[in-house]
Formats: structure tokens, C-alpha cells, sequence
């Protein structure tokens, strides 16, 4: 029977907490955050009955039950593990560069109780935070001093701050770039307090250009920003870094290339084109070089700023140190990536080394094996990309599992409702899964979700 809408009619909190059902949402969910979403219920409850006779005031049970649904949307996780099934390697809107084993440990052991984080064990006294990561980038790259903040757009902040002391600083036009995600080279500027001096044109920069500019400003530094994510090509022009820096050390001041990825490893060997090398940018003389954690390093998020000890010294005593600096877990995280390129096996234990690496054949052997799997789709040759704001335009030759589906946009959809949920993307109407963003680890989540997706069981 439907009782009308009376207001009085709309169980009391204590009458619903006495019901079986509410103990048993309360041994879920806790008593405050239960009796938050009960009061939530009834004032929508409430409000849809105030003055409408017709509307039927609900029983108990679809009470309680709607405030457990709203306790379960509530408590659902944003940000959950996914499968990448994109072919983007370095995917910032999927975390970047996902972890080695090793890093992984590193992270959990440094985090789970305490540690050295700001102790020097040998001498029992207070030590620095920076001490972590500087011996393994000096070893790494012969610098003399290293230091690392939260992100590298920290890092360029931090670099800009302390360095251009609100001096002008010279940069070529072309490398006023937008990374993504807001982070524009003239606002971090502007936001350092450094004048901006502007050298060439959008799509040619001379020697002659940044001479002039050194000869009219009296400029605190020189700025070198990698175009992480776009390419300038045609009648495009720019002088070499050697010579840049030459020009630069002549007027006694220090040159800085912010790296943006930053590999440590060679591209090119993998059929790739030539990402800069930190070590190529120290070794053409720049007196500082900035770069991401978790771009082609592979490693947690971090900015990682390497160079001459004078100026990184400058840098971790300006009070932006403290506000941009690392936690314990990333901290212990890079320390165990950068000790995997210096054992010199980072190409087959840092996981998107491995992606790079993974040739279109095994790439098409393991599309294949989906396919015969899951009984749909065929390999068919695609691309994969590097991504991170790295190697713009770079393709790697890939096989994709295509999948011909009725509406493709509704199957990405039910993809992503899988547990855990598989990013894919289409082309063509066929909906494309790239093998080589999948761990190994992640594969027989994968067919699950691909047989539910498609409508097959088991
Ligand atoms: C990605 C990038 C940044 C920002 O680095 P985050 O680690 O994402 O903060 C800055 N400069 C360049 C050139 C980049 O490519």
C-alpha cells in the first residue's frame, strides 16, 4: 500500500538505525559516513515530497539501500589501476612511466615505516634528503652536483628563481613552448620573476641572434627549452648547443637546457629517432640541466636537476627548494631506477624501456595469440607512439588486435567499465588494442575484460 506524500510519514534516522539492514551498512561503511548518507536520502526525499501529494514517501529498506548505493558511489576510488591498451608508452593522463619491480620495493620499503630520509646513518646526525639521488646522478653522468624537486616544472621554477634573480634571461623564440596541462615557458618565466628577452624567429633562430641579445641585455642566463611535443619543420634554423653555450660562458653566464624528457638511453637503437641525452647536454657545456622522473627515465614523478655545484647549491638554499621538494617514497623510487641504468640493465628492467624495445614481431605473435583467445579480431600492423612529450611525430611500428564491433564508441565505454578498466581507442570503426602498453602481469585481466566486453563468457 502507497501512503501519500506526508511528510510525517518519512521514517526518523533513529527508526531506520534500528532495522537490520542499517547494522549491516554500518559494519561497512562506519557510523558517522552512514549517518551522513541516511540524512542525505532523506533530504532528497524531502525535498521531492514538499508539496507534491502525489509522490509516494518511500519504505524503509529503498532508504537505507539508496544511501548504501550513495555510500558505494562515494567511496569508489578515482584514481584506480588501468590497462593501457593505447599504444602510448609515456600516457600523462594515465601516469606516465608505469614501475619497475625494484622501484616498486624501494617505494614500499621507504614508505611502510620509517627512514633515513634526513639522517646520516654513519655519523647518527642529521643529513639531507638531497643525499639520496645525487651520488647515483653523479656517477650516471659525471656532474658535480644534482639535486630533486617534485616535477621538473619545479625544477625549471626553481632553476629560474634562484638563478635569473629577476634579471632578464634569453631565450629563442621557437622555445616558448605549452608541454600540456597549462605549464607554458613564458608564464613559468614571468611567474620566476625573470624578464623575458626573446631571440629569432618562430621558425629560425641564428648564433647572431643570441649575440645580439647578450650584447644589449645584461642577462642573468640563457635558456635552452627541448620542443618536447611538437616538431618545427621546413625552413626551420637553429645553432648548435656547443655554440650557444660558447656565446653564453663568454659573457660569464650560466646556460641551462631544460631537457623536458631527458633520456638516459640512446633512442635511436631502437629504431626511434635521437631523444637529447643528459649526457649530450652536459657534455656541450650546459651549466644545468633539468629533466622529468617520469618521462623516458621511467621512474616515479620527479624533477631531477643536475649541473655545476656553485648553481645547485644556489638553488637548494632558495626557500622554493623547500616548497618544491620530494617525498621519502619518490626519493627511494629514483634511487632504485637511475641504479638500474647504472647496472646497465635498465633496457630490460625499467618497463617502458621494455615497451620500446618489444619488436613488431613478438608485438604481432602476442595479437595474434589474443585473437585465436578470445575468438574475434586479427592482428593488423599500427603504430605506437613514445608520448610524454618526447619524440614528437615518432612512430613505432606496432601490430594492433582490431576488433570489428557494431558501435565502437559504446564498446570503449563498456571497456572502460571492465575491472580493471581497459583503455583502448579506435580507428577506422575497428576498435585497436596495442599489446605493447600491456604488462605481462596484466594480460589475463585483459581477456576477461575483452570476453565481457564482447559478450562471451568464460
Ligand atoms: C614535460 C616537460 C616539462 C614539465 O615536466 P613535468 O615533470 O611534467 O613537470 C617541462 N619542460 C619540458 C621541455 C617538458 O617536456
Amino acid at each position: 500500500m502507497s501512503r501519500m506524500a506526508d511528510l510525517r510519514n518519512i521514517p526518523s534516522v533513529e527508526r531506520l538505525l534500528q532495522t537490520r539492514l542499517a547494522a549491516e551498512i554500518i559494519a561497512e561503511f562506519g557510523r558517522p559516513l552512514t549517518l551522513q548518507a541516511i540524512r542525505s536520502v532523506l533530504g532528497d526525499v524531502r525535498r521531492s515530497a514538499a508539496g507534491k501529494p502525489q509522490t509516494t514517501i518511500p519504505q524503509r529498506a529503498d532508504i537505507l539501500e539508496r544511501a548504501r548505493t550513495l555510500l558505494e558511489n562515494w567511496l569508489e576510488p578515482t584514481l584506480q589501476p588501468v590497462i593501457n591498451a593505447t599504444g602510448v608508452i609515456i600516457h600523462t593522463n594515465l601516469g606516465r612511466a608505469p614501475l619497475s619491480q625494484a622501484t616498486l620495493a624501494a617505494m614500499q620499503a621507504a614508505s611502510h615505516g620509517y627512514a633515513s630520509l634526513e639522517f646520516d646513518l654513519a655519523s647518527g646526525k642529521r643529513g639531507s634528503r638531497l643525499a639520496h639521488a645525487e651520488g647515483l646522478l653523479q656517477l650516471l653522468t659525471g656532474v658535480e652536483a644534482a639535486m630533486v624537486v617534485n616535477n621538473n616544472a619545479a625544477a625549471v621554477l626553481l632553476a629560474l628563481s634562484a638563478l635569473a634573480n629577476r634579471k632578464s634571461v634569453i631565450i629563442a623564440r621557437s622555445q616558448l613552448v605549452e608541454i600540456g596541462g597549462g605549464f607554458r615557458v613564458p608564464d613559468v618565466m614571468k611567474q620566476s620573476g625573470a624578464r623575458l628577452v626573446e631571440v629569432g624567429a618562430t621558425n629560425k633562430v641564428h648564433l647572431r641572434d643570441y649575440e645580439q641579445a647578450l650584447a644589449e641585455h645584461p642577462a642573468a642566463l640563457v635558456m635552452h627549452v627541448h620542443r618536447s611535443n611538437f616538431k618545427i619543420i621546413g625552413f626551420t634554423e637553429e645553432p648548435e648547443l656547443k655554440d650557444i653555450v660558447r656565446l653564453t660562458h663568454g659573457r660569464g653566464i650560466p646556460f641551462v637546457d631544460d631537457l623536458g624528457s631527458g633520456a638516459l638511453l640512446d633512442s635511436s637503437r631502437y629504431g626511434l629517432a635521437h631523444e637529447p641525452t643528459v649526457q649530450e647536454s652536459l657534455a656541450a657545456g650546459s651549466d644545468i640541466v633539468c629533466f622529468s622522473g617520469d618521462k623516458m627515465l621511467g621512474g616515479p614523478q620527479a624533477g631531477i636537476i643536475t649541473g655545476k655545484a656553485e648553481l645547485v647549491d644556489r638553488m637548494k638554499k632558495h626557500p622554493l627548494a623547500r616548497a618544491t621538494r620530494a617525498d621519502k617514497t619518490r626519493l627511494a623510487g629514483l634511487a632504485a631506477t637511475l641504479t638500474h641504468y647504472l647496472k646497465n640493465e635498465a633496457d630490460h628492467e625499467v618497463p617502458i624501456w621494455r615497451m620500446i624495445a618489444f619488436t613488431p614481431d613478438q608485438v604481432r605473435q602476442t595479437a595474434e595469440g589474443w585473437a585465436v583467445e578470445i575468438g574475434q579480431g586479427e592482428a593488423l600492423p599500427g603504430e605506437s607512439t613514445v608520448g610524454g612529450g618526447s619524440l614528437p611525430g615518432e612512430n613505432l611500428p606496432t601490430f594492433v588486435l582490431a576488433l570489428d564491433v557494431k558501435r565502437p564508441d559504446q564498446f570503449l565505454e563498456k571497456l572502460r567499465r571492465q575491472q580493471p578498466p581497459v583503455i583502448a581507442r579506435t580507428e577506422n570503426n575497428r576498435v585497436l588494442i596495442d599489446p605493447r602498453t600491456i604488462l605481462p602481469e596484466q594480460e589475463g585481466a585483459l581477456l576477461v575484460g575483452l570476453k565481457n566486453a564482447l559478450g562471451k563468457k568464460g
